[in-house]
């Protein structure tokens, strides 16, 4: 029987990046996961967004999940050798003159200088933005499934990647070690997002997953460098093409897009985007998002050597790298798991 130290189920953003923590920490592991261009990580836009502008505030722990993001991203394109991350300012389209002003009342704020700044210009003829916007700081977008198939890609020995689907009735739990198929392993950590529900092991912690779709567009405008946002968001891709999105829906949890959701998008878009653009593409996920807007990681209570990371909601690319090293340090260094996302809340 071949022997590792971590099981992860499970190699969408959570998975991929406790998979790294470990390599980080000299521990080696076996990365399973069943790949699915439906999944959360693969519909997902990437994009990485500090502020709540709707609500004039920034998402919870800012200060420490963006201002390194983008380093965090950065490390592993330089051990892969290819570029994903891209530094790309979200552009928040102020919409009126009393959000302006609110805004401006807001520069006061301790946190304001360090996320945002105010830009009293258009962003371009075809993106009605006479108010001016805000850029957000620490922002940008990840190709997630080039991060995700390269990463896969360079997984070599001591490490093992399985492209299988994991049965939780064939995981053989020992007092201090577990086994699964050929394998025996001292750790296992579940990154299943939605799917927790169909394993035994997670299945009394909760979530509230919101179905989300995005449209792929093709439009003569050139806009670089910038995402910007207003109800959705328009995010350059490549010369002509664009992603647009997204809407949450919290009944039919499928990975089926509907006609409702395009054209919800579409009436968004084209409040504030005045350009012809023909739609080339259109999909549909489920975001694995918790009851309370937190990420859940830590100690599972069916064993002391079980462990999740999971509950990211819609901000998987920027809770992935530090809540994957949270976990590992609580598990090799005597770290803690912050009490409002450790899994306990729910036990
Ligand atoms: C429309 C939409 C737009 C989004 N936009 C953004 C965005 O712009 N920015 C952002 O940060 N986040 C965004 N998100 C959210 C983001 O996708 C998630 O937070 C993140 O991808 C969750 O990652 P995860 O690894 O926890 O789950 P998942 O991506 O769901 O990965 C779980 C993995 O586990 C595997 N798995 C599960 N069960 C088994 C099993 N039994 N056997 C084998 N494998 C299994 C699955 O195949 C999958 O690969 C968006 C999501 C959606 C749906």
């Amino acid at each position: 029987m071949q022997k590792f130290d971590n099981l992860i189920v499970g190699g969408g953003l959570a998975g991929v990046w406790m998979a790294f923590r470990f390599m980080q920490q000299n521990k080696t592991f076996v990365l399973l996961d069943l790949k699915d261009e439906n999944n959360s990580s693969r519909v997902a836009a990437g994009i990485y967004n500090p502020l709540l502008a709707k609500r004039q505030k920034v998402s919870y722990n800012a200060e420490n999940l963006y201002p390194n993001l983008f380093s965090h991203y950065h490390e592993l394109e330089l051990l892969l050798n290819q570029k994903f991350c891209h530094k790309h300012q979200v552009a928040y389209i102020i919409e009126n003159l009393r959000e302006l002003n609110d805004w401006a009342a807001l520069s006061e704020s301790e946190w304001f200088n360090d996320f945002v700044m105010v830009k009293n210009e258009r962003i371009s003829d075809n993106v009605i933005s006479d108010f001016g916007y805000i850029d957000i700081l620490d922002s940008g977008w990840v190709d997630i499934p080039l991060f995700l198939d390269t990463f896969v890609a360079n997984i070599s020995a001591p490490n093992l990647f399985l492209n299988q689907k994991f049965d939780d009735n064939c995981l053989v739990v020992n007092s201090d070690n577990f086994q699964y198929n050929d394998y025996s392993f001292d750790h296992v950590v579940f990154c299943q997002g939605t799917a927790i529900e169909h394993n035994k092991f997670t299945l009394n912690i909760r979530l509230k997953p919101a179905k989300g779709e995005i449209l792929s567009i093709e439009s003569e405008e050139k806009i670089s460098q910038m995402i910007p946002q207003n109800g959705v968001f328009l995010l350059p891709i490549s010369d002509k093409k664009y992603r647009v999105g997204s809407n949450f829906t919290w009944n039919s949890l499928d990975n089926i897009p509907t006609e409702s959701a395009k054209l919800e998008i579409i009436q968004k878009l084209c409040k504030w985007y005045k350009a012809p653009f023909e739609i080339t593409k259109h999909v549909a996920g489920v975001r694995p998002s918790s009851l309370d807007r937190r990420p859940i990681l830590g100690r599972l209570d069916c064993h002391p050597k079980a462990y999740i990371l999971n509950g990211f909601g819609s901000k998987g690319v920027s809770h992935a790298p530090y809540y994957s090293k949270m976990l590992s340090m609580f598990m090799y260094d005597n770290g803690n798991i912050d009490s409002e996302v450790d899994v306990k809340r729910f036990i």
